[in-house]
């Protein structure tokens, strides 16, 4: 690849990509282990067969449709209203981050996250062109609120992420940090404040979205990769000031969201109440993961998200490799120490607490024998 004349800050870089193996029970990537229900099932059926109908023409390039139900579940689900004008969506909650950089970051502009956080925020930004900044967190992977108004105030970022509950630590961000962030970022530029949400359903806490009020810099962002179990659909959206909305649309691809994607979204909304249904046991079983863990004496990060982030290990690789060698797939991000696990069905997290238990066994058996 590099014979090719590809751009300067790509060349001996790698791709996003987590393991995708064939390993009895998958916990790496932060899906919904429920498959989508039969009734839903037969439902996207009925509307996919209808918009088969017309594929010979484009898709609603304005998706209104789909962004009136978008706003009519944040409205009823998340503190706030909000209405069409305010929702954007795209291919998966990555292609609305693209958009955001595409439009608010580029050539000569930076992006800010905190880190460590999801890594496309790092990724997408070096695509488009945007520099990227690294900003601090506390120990216990909190914001690290003046260290963060410093950094904002020194660099004069474009655009700051902050992914609340962040991934992969699982850890929430309170109002009052985001709303810190927000007045630095606007009395340095002002930028554009990204809070990414992708894992909002799971979490204790009432969503950010009611924070936009007001501040016509602040996006939040949300997927229905998660909560909605449907990461194989490709459905991100955003809610902002309606400028926010009118921006995106100078960068969106046409008809970049395809009419069958655009129906099978439609029918998994009608779902809303059965699919939260399943988040509210995803839930049950994140603490359950947190209180077993901590029970077999590993360290574990407080979770507001469908994962959550353990360790401490000397060598969190070996440790990986232990568990995948039991049959069990989690995820080493490369934070130093840690592993980070996705809640999955009762079963499979019997299965990955068995071979945490064996694994540890193992390890301080071979540590005694040293
Ligand atoms: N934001 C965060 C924090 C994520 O973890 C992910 C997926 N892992 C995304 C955004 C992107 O999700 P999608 O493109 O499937 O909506």
């Amino acid at each position: 690849m590099d014979e090719l004349p590809i751009r300067d800050e790509l060349r001996g870089k790698s791709p996003y990509g987590a393991p995708q193996l064939d390993v009895p029970v998958r916990l790496n990537t932060n899906e919904n282990p429920y498959p989508l229900p039969e009734p839903l099932v037969q439902r996207i059926a009925e509307r996919v067969t209808e918009a088969a109908r017309h594929l010979n023409r484009y898709p609603d390039r304005d998706a209104v449709e789909l962004r009136t139900a978008l706003a009519g579940y944040l409205t009823r689900t998340a503190g706030h209203d909000v209405t069409a004008a305010q929702v954007w969506a795209a291919n998966g909650s990555n292609e609305i981050i693209q958009q955001l950089l595409q439009t608010f970051g580029g050539p000569g502009r930076t992006a800010l996250g905190f880190e460590p956080s999801y890594s496309m925020h790092a990724l997408i930004s070096r695509g488009t062109g945007t520099g990227w900044l690294s900003g601090p967190r506390n120990d216990d992977f909190t914001i690290d609120v003046e260290a963060a108004k410093t950094a904002i105030a020194e660099h004069r970022p474009d655009v700051v992420f902050v992914c609340s509950p962040n991934n992969p630590t699982g850890t929430a961000v309170e109002a009052d940090t985001v709303l810190a962030l927000y007045e630095a970022a606007q009395a340095a530029k002002p930028s554009l404040v990204v809070v990414d949400e992708a894992y909002g359903e799971f979490s204790h806490r009432p969503s950010l979205l009611p924070l936009i009020e007001g501040r016509p810099n602040l996006v939040l962002s949300r997927t229905m990769s998660k909560a909605f179990g449907a990461a194989g659909l490709r459905l991100g959206y955003l809610a902002a000031d309606p400028a926010v909305v009118d921006a995106v649309q100078l960068v969106r691809l046409p008809y970049h969201l395809s009419s069958v994607t655009q129906a099978t979204a439609l029918a998994a909304l009608e779902h809303t109440d059965t699919l939260l249904a399943y988040v509210e046991q995803l839930k049950g079983e994140r603490d359950r993961l947190v209180t077993e863990l901590r029970t077999i004496g590993c360290q574990v990060v407080a979770s507001d998200a469908n994962f959550v982030q353990f360790g401490l290990f000397d060598d969190a690789h070996a440790v990986w490799q232990s568990i995948l060698d039991h049959g069990v797939l989690v995820r080493d991000n490369g934070v130093p120490g840690w592993l980070r696990v996705t809640a999955g069905t009762p079963a499979e997290n019997d299965a990955f607490l068995d071979a945490v238990r064996a694994v540890c066994k193992e390890r301080s058996l071979k540590e005694n024998k040293r």
